[in-house]
């Protein structure tokens, strides 16, 4: 069993990376991002909560968030798995923490990827081209990085204080597969050493 979180902000490239890994080693993948996504498809007035906060690059309430990543990973995830988005908030990581300790689970990796602000905003707006997400562009990501620098970057230091040697931090600025040749580096000299 393995246990990967991948933390960053958005356009960071966690969802790139988490989804090679997630073939690679067979584990199964958690975007809390492509979850609220796909529930916003079912139409009702939750769905319609939740697209009307992601589309202003606000978070959306811990309690629905914590709701989905459990119901997960009791279902899907006896095997492992790869959060990408997971936590964002101190609430929600303290739910996670409680969550690992009563069902005897731990983290393995801990990837934190980091890059520069110019290439970031490149990456979002290339990518609007290509997904057509209504919170990928220019103004919505100034919200989203600022949430991401005002409460999902303070958790990411308890992780990395709590994790001290299973914490990683990833240079995004590089190529993917220059990313993913790093990532894989780590777990195998844990693994084998
Ligand atoms: P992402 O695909 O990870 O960039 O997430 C897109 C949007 O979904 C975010 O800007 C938030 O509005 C929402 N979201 C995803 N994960 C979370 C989370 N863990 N907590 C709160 N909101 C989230």
């Amino acid at each position: 069993m393995t246990n990967i979180i991948f933390f960053g902000p958005p356009g960071a490239g966690k969802g790139t990376q988490a989804k090679i890994l997630s073939s690679f080693l067979k584990l199964p993948h958690l975007s809390t991002g492509d979850i609220l996504r796909s529930k916003i498809k079912l139409q009702d007035s939750l769905a319609l909560k939740v697209k009307e906060i992601i589309a202003s690059g606000k978070l959306v309430p811990d309690e629905i968030l914590n709701e989905i990543v459990s119901d997960k990973l009791i279902k899907d995830c006896n095997q492992g798995f790869i959060l990408d988005g997971y936590p964002r908030t101190l609430e929600q990581g303290i739910f996670l923490d409680n969550f690992l300790e009563t069902n005897d689970l731990k983290i393995d990796f801990i990837f934190d990827i980091f890059l520069e602000y110019k290439i970031l905003e490149k990456r979002i707006i290339n990518r609007s081209k290509e997904e057509n997400r209504e919170d990928d562009n220019k103004n919505i990501l100034m919200t989203r990085f600022e949430e991401y620098k005002l409460t999902t970057q303070k958790i990411t230091e308890h992780y990395e204080i709590k994790y001290r040697n299973k914490y990683f931090k990833i240079d995004g600025n590089n190529e993917i597969s220059k990313i993913t040749s790093e990532i894989k580096k780590i777990i195998g000299n844990t693994w084998f050493s």
